[in-house]
């Protein structure tokens, strides 16, 4: 009797299993096989300059964290196509940052509207906007929404090495607010002894835009969150020239986003 009660039981145990194990193998092999279409790599190669200097391996590392980007987050034009460079250039704008941490999400990001250029001046937006409103990160009602001008989106990709891109520009403040507020100090990301040096290389730095002796550029004076999104664009866009004209703060920032 017993014997009967523990195959029947055994019955639905087994199926379960069975299916278990097909159901994981077919998702893993799903995964493996992904890959990101030759269009998207020839997007890749023609406009991120970032990518171009990537090895073969992180070269496929790259592709794979913009197609796990682009199927969290909602992309959605307002009066304007997304076309698939849009998605690929918004992608890797979001990557370029954070490719050093493997396991890296944007928790604080679910949608991101695209604009035909500047916004809509009525439009109204709570958070906070950048230069002549190319690019904005939601707070309060609108947390988790991020508004991107596509004219700014190619503008900043088109001229590799002038050390402007707007996107960068709002995904670090993205990276920045991880730590609840938008500051200037990625706290997550800097060890707890090095943030006043931190908080002082920015306020000296500051001084230095403001007696027009520094090439960072100057809408980096409105605070230390804005100071901390322009530079962190210069370095991403153009690392060499960053080097040479600001040996400490290239230093921070390499530490802080785990780039040699
Ligand atoms: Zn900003």
């Amino acid at each position: 009797m017993l014997g009967k009660v523990f195959i029947i039981l055994l019955i639905p145990v087994t199926i379960y299993v069975v299916y278990y194990l097909l159901n994981r193998t077919a998702k893993n092999s799903k995964t493996i096989k992904r890959v990101l279409s030759d269009q998207g790599k020839e997007i890749l190669e023609e406009e991120v300059a970032y990518y171009r200097q990537l090895s073969g391996q992180d070269k496929q590392e790259f592709e794979m964290r913009c197609l796990k980007f682009l199927d969290t987050v909602k992309i959605e034009g307002v009066g304007v196509e997304i076309e698939l460079k849009d998605y690929m250039m918004i992608a890797a704008s979001a990557i370029i940052p954070i490719f050093a941490f493997k396991n890296w999400t944007y928790p604080n990001l679910t949608n991101i509207m695209v604009y035909p250029s500047q916004f809509n001046s009525t439009y109204q937006f709570e958070g906070h906007a950048d230069r002549n409103i190319m690019g904005m990160v939601g707070e309060g009602a609108m947390n988790g929404q991020m508004i991107l001008s596509k004219s700014a989106l190619a503008y900043g990709f088109k001229n590799a090495g002038d050390g402007h891109n707007t996107a960068i520009h709002e995904f670090v403040h993205l990276i920045d607010k991880t730590d609840g507020t938008v500051d200037g100090i990625p706290e997550n990301l800097l060890d707890k002894t090095g943030v006043i040096p931190f908080m002082n290389l920015i306020r000296e730095e500051i001084n230095k835009i403001k007696a027009n002796k520094s090439d960072i550029d100057a809408y980096g004076m409105t605070s230390p969150a804005e100071f901390f999104a322009v530079a962190s664009e210069y370095f991403f866009e153009n690392p060499e020239k960053f080097k040479l004209n600001h040996p400490e703060l290239y230093r921070s920032l390499s530490e802080i986003f785990e780039q040699s």
